[in-house]
């Protein structure tokens, strides 16, 4: 009898616990790397909340964001495949082929909101960064997603503001249904300001302004934000403080929280906690700051944690994991089916009982974008440039780096090098041509007004272009030479009689368009004065000033082939090809872009994301 009875109300549990799933708090630590936090083995640090969330539940230590910036890594991350379009907010939309207006959204696609809120999840959301905004292809799939307030200034909102709003939201929740929280916090991107109540160490007051960035040598950051080949030792030591303060009070903000959750449910028998960060920061090891482009371990490695549910503590893998493996083990350990007719390019990391799959994790990090590829295994990484395009023209369409301490090395040639470069590039193909050859057929629908494509997305071939990476320190002759010249920002014509015309292709939807060649007058540099300034007039400006046409060109079978004059790119240093379907104006591209996007522009120059 007692048997039954038990068994009976084991079986009632049962029921209760399938119709009433965990709730989910989804913390996206922006810029956060994994090697800051003391889980992953730092001592000297204090990240106490993160620390104990990872001995509660689960831990990939080796877990790698697909690519290096928020725009970049989210789709990834929410979607679980590679070669997401873009799911955040506006931000030059005729700029960036994944943030075209007139991209197609992807049938065997979801995002992770969208997916629980499928499921009978309440959805809301509070943001600290201007993209991450309810108007967008994310934000539409909450219920409600909030952005807290803060000025142009500050570049983005405090995590302070992020998780009052968020526990508000806890408290009011509907206890009838389970809640999908989701948290962006922003306290470890720049601007970095010092936190209230600490006091910096002894360092050299006045080479970094209030938000953290260097106050010296602003010439040499005015051509390359990230460029930290000047900071000194002290700086160095300085710049890592300051982040490892932000990272500190990211974790006790976040222990506010937690500690609410678990008044009513202690043990987190209810919620499952998902801490993740979209990637990380390099801090001047290797010369560089920021993560625009890079690839290095500290912008890729970043944390992961699952805890509480039904996550057994104590779970632990060193195997590699991906952003693409998030979303299925999410839904595997919420016991949430694959919606129909969509797929994933990650794989579940654990199973319904909340134990880590062991043979699930891989030998390779893979990253996948627009512009590069990436694969990380043992103290090597392959970065591939698109081929065709500038760069890989200019810098070599394969380099290999070899990985130690966090810092890395460019490997020279040789045919050990080879091999290894060679084992990478095929795992990163055999993994990403499929996703890759998919999102490319079906990425767009007919454009719908002028669009700019920027050199670094225009495929050269076997053109003939020399390679002058302009900035402070480039010589005053560079242009003297004949032919075309590739800048690192654009393209320009040097004097001279090779005059051929140079063949560019670009992806675009077929059909025909009105071409020009979007430029910045380059007028020959001055005699005596005036140089520094002449260079930043003629190659830094990132708006087209004036427009050649080109004639009218077609697109078929997704490419568009123009032929770009010399007389077009001499004397004017050439930053985009204009396209714009017949009878349909063609935009100037000026300053102020769209209407209403000024705040938004001023927040984003505070990030660092406009000059
Ligand atoms: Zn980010």
């Amino acid at each position: 009898m007692v048997r039954r009875l038990l068994a009976a109300c084991l079986l009632l549990a049962r029921v209760v616990h399938a119709e009433s799933p965990p709730s989910v708090v989804f913390v996206l630590l922006d810029t956060t790397r994994a090697d800051r936090i003391g889980a992953w083995g730092r001592s000297d640090t204090e990240t106490p909340v993160l620390d104990g969330l990872a001995l509660r539940g689960a831990v990939f230590l080796r877990h790698h964001a697909n690519s290096h910036a928020t725009r970049s890594s989210m789709p990834q991350l929410l979607s679980g495949r590679y070669y997401h379009p873009n799911v955040l907010g506006p931000f030059k939309t005729h700029e960036h082929p994944r943030e075209f207006a007139f991209n197609r959204r992807d049938p065997t696609a979801v995002l992770l909101p969208g997916v629980l809120r499928g499921r009978g999840y309440a959805t809301v959301g509070v943001s600290a960064h201007a993209w991450v905004v309810a108007g967008c292809e994310l934000g539409r799939q909450f219920d409600s997603l909030e952005l807290v307030p803060f000025s142009a200034a500050e570049g983005h909102g405090d995590g302070a503001q992020v998780i009052d709003r968020g526990i508000a939201l806890w408290e009011a929740r509907d206890r009838t249904r389970p809640l999908f929280l989701y948290l962006h916090l922003m306290d470890m991107h720049m601007p970095r300001p010092v936190p209230e109540g600490v006091t910096p160490p002894e360092h050299d007051d006045g080479r970094f302004n209030v938000g953290g960035e260097p106050l010296f040598d602003r010439e040499r950051r005015r051509w390359s934000r990230s460029d930290a080949r000047d900071f000194t030792a002290a700086d160095r030591a300085h710049f890592a403080w300051l982040y490892d303060q932000r990272v500190r009070y990211a974790d006790w903000q976040l222990g506010r929280l937690l500690a609410v959750m678990e008044r009513e449910d202690p043990e987190l028998e209810h919620t499952l906690v998902v801490i993740t960060a979209d990637h990380g920061e390099e801090l001047a090891e290797d010369g560089r700051t920021d993560h625009t482009q890079s690839l290095a371990d500290s912008v890729q490695h970043v944390p992961w944690i699952l805890a509480g549910g039904p996550v057994r503590p104590g779970e632990r893998t060193s195997r590699i994991t991906e952003h693409v493996d998030v979303l299925p083990t999410l839904l595997s350990v919420l016991a949430v089916p694959t919606p129909p007719g969509v797929r994933f390019d990650g794989r579940r990391q654990m199973t319904p009982d909340g134990r880590l799959c062991r043979a699930c994790g891989r030998s390779t990090a893979l990253y996948a974008w627009e512009e590069y590829r990436g694969a990380r295994a043992g103290r090597h990484l392959l970065r591939e440039e698109r081929p065709g395009s500038p760069r890989a023209h200019c810098l070599g369409q394969r380099l290999l780096y070899r990985m130690v301490d966090g810092r890395q090395t460019l490997v020279p040639p040789s045919r050990g090098a080879e091999a290894l470069a060679r084992a990478l590039a095929r795992k990163a193909s055999s993994a990403l041509d499929g996703p890759e050859r998919a999102f490319e057929a079906t990425r767009y629908e007919h454009a719908s007004g002028s669009i700019l494509l920027r050199p670094e997305f225009w495929h050269l071939d076997d053109a003939d272009v020399r390679c002058v990476p302009v900035d402070l320190d480039t010589p005053r002759g560079f242009l003297r030479e004949p032919g075309w010249l590739w800048t690192e920002r654009g393209i320009i014509h040097g004097a001279g009689e090779r005059d051929g015309a140079l063949t560019v292709r670009v992806s675009l939807p077929d059909g025909d368009y009105d071409v020009d060649a979007a430029a910045v007058v380059a007028p020959p540099p001055p005699w005596l004065f005036g140089y520094g300034r002449w260079l930043r007039k003629s190659f830094l400006e990132e708006m087209p000033g004036t427009f050649v046409s080109l004639g009218r060109a077609r697109a078929e079978q997704g490419w568009l082939r123009v032929d770009l004059p010399a007389a077009a790119a001499r004397g004017r240093h050439v930053i985009g090809l204009r396209a714009t379907p017949p009878g349909m104006s063609p935009r100037a591209f000026g300053k102020d872009g769209e209407p209403g996007e000024s705040e938004q522009v001023k927040r984003l120059r505070a990030l660092g994301y406009v000059q």
